[in-house]
């Protein structure tokens, strides 16, 4: 293809050549011309060799890989590629389900689209670019969308104000690219919730702990449930579809607190088993009883940067501790971390240090990830970043 060549120092292709979509800043040895952030690129070895094709960018990741032949970035690539990720969710069976439309169609590495993120709510899907070259693509991809989804999807919202490198200066807003629809209530396993995707965190609503919430809803029972974190009260609804006694929502944001109010009225109008507040966790946690037999937490990602790490275990560590302090004998706990430098062992040893802190006896029931539409490319292990353990506390 007649893209700008982009040659890599000896010996730094290896990645590639095991399909590692990044390419380092560090890696480069020349370039012809100066490319421009989100333009297309050609990966050459040193030996001349083409090797791959991808977006380039300023900062530490210069080139994230879209292919590894040397194939047009046009509009068949895209359809192509966007295929394969419907095709996907229809085989795990989110998409094409009468009793869920809310799924992730792409992302990033795991459908090798990096630097893409698109969230299916019904017949609104809401377009992430995380690169500039994602960022310039985002019509043809729009296009790709409308022709691969027709019939489902009628709206495209774009969402990339405060996910887009501010350095680029893109000066992106958000908003409809194509159609425009107030109607915001999606369908998760059969709960209905209002997304919010004009102002909402992330693409509107965190589609990622689907599964995980279907397994909360399984333990439910009879039982008092503390959903520590609860945004727009994912995990409380599905508490009481599974018959808990009492739910009690936290989030020290009033925002999310309004949401999942209006979330659980939608689903069980009148029923007063549900109580929200707005509360910082920690000061909630301090002051609460020991009322609960089932406790969520899944806070924010503590850690963005690998800098962050030992204050990121540290916050876990304490967040859990205060937990298997307060949470009833025979209580079950359901805790998490988003955080991507946190790996499964460090999350693990640090509700273990908590654990041991309580001095109570504690088994893992369940080691929880992310499901199967927020899939893992086998060649990017960074792409795993949720995790998770159901723990039962004696
Ligand atoms: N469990 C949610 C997602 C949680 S996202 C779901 O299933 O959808 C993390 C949430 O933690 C956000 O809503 C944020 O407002 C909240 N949060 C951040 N810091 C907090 C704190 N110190 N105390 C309470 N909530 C906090």
């Amino acid at each position: 293809m007649n893209y700008r060549k982009v040659y890599l120092k000896k010996g730094k292709e290896e990645s590639l050549k095991r399909f590692h979509p990044w390419v380092f800043s560090g890696a480069i040895q020349r370039m012809e011309g100066e490319p421009e952030e989100g333009e297309v690129v050609s990966l050459f070895t040193s030996e001349k060799q083409f090797i791959a094709s991808g977006h380039y960018q300023i900062g530490s990741i210069a080139v994230r890989v879209l292919s590894f032949q040397d194939e047009p970035i046009d509009s068949s690539f895209w359809l192509k590629r966007l295929s394969v990720a419907y095709q996907l969710r229809c085989a795990i069976g989110v998409a094409e389900n009468p009793n869920n439309n809310t799924y992730r169609l792409v992302h990033g590495e795991g459908d090798n689209l990096p630097g893409l993120v698109i969230d299916v709510y019904g017949k609104t899907a809401v377009v992430q670019a995380h690169s500039v070259g994602m960022h310039v693509c985002r019509m043809e991809i729009a296009e790709a969308l409308k022709q691969v989804m027709a019939g489902v999807v009628e709206n495209i919202y774009y969402k990339s104000e405060t996910t887009l490198p501010y350095k680029a200066e893109l000066g992106q807003e958000n908003g409809f690219i194509y159609g425009g629809s107030a109607d915001n209530v999606a369908l998760e396993n059969g709960l209905k919730f209002h997304v919010d995707w004009l102002k909402g965190q992330k693409t509107g609503f965190f589609v990622d702990q689907r599964e995980n919430r279907a397994l909360l809803e399984r333990y439910a029972k009879g039982r008092s449930v503390l959903n520590m974190f609860c945004y727009t009260g994912g995990f409380s609804f599905y508490a009481m579809r599974g018959g808990a006694k009492l739910v009690h929502s936290v989030d020290s944001s009033a925002k999310a607190i309004d949401l999942t109010n209006q979330n659980v009225a939608l689903n069980f109008p009148g029923d007063s088993r549900h109580e929200a507040y707005a509360e910082d966790a920690f000061k909630y946690l301090d002051r609460m009883g020991d009322q609960y037999d089932l406790i969520i937490l899944d806070p924010p990602a503590f850690a963005k940067h690998k800098d962050a790490l030992r204050n990121a275990l540290q916050g876990y560590r304490k967040l859990n501790a205060k937990a298997f302090e307060k949470i009833k004998p025979g209580g079950i706990l359901f805790t998490f971390s988003c955080s991507q430098v946190v790996t499964k062992d460090h999350f693990r040893t640090a509700v273990f240090t908590a654990a041991a802190m309580s001095g109570r006896s504690v088994r893992i029931l369940h080691q929880l990830t992310q499901p199967a539409d927020h899939p893992v490319n086998i060649y990017h292990p960074e792409g795993e970043y949720l995790k998770g353990l159901v723990l039962y506390v004696e």
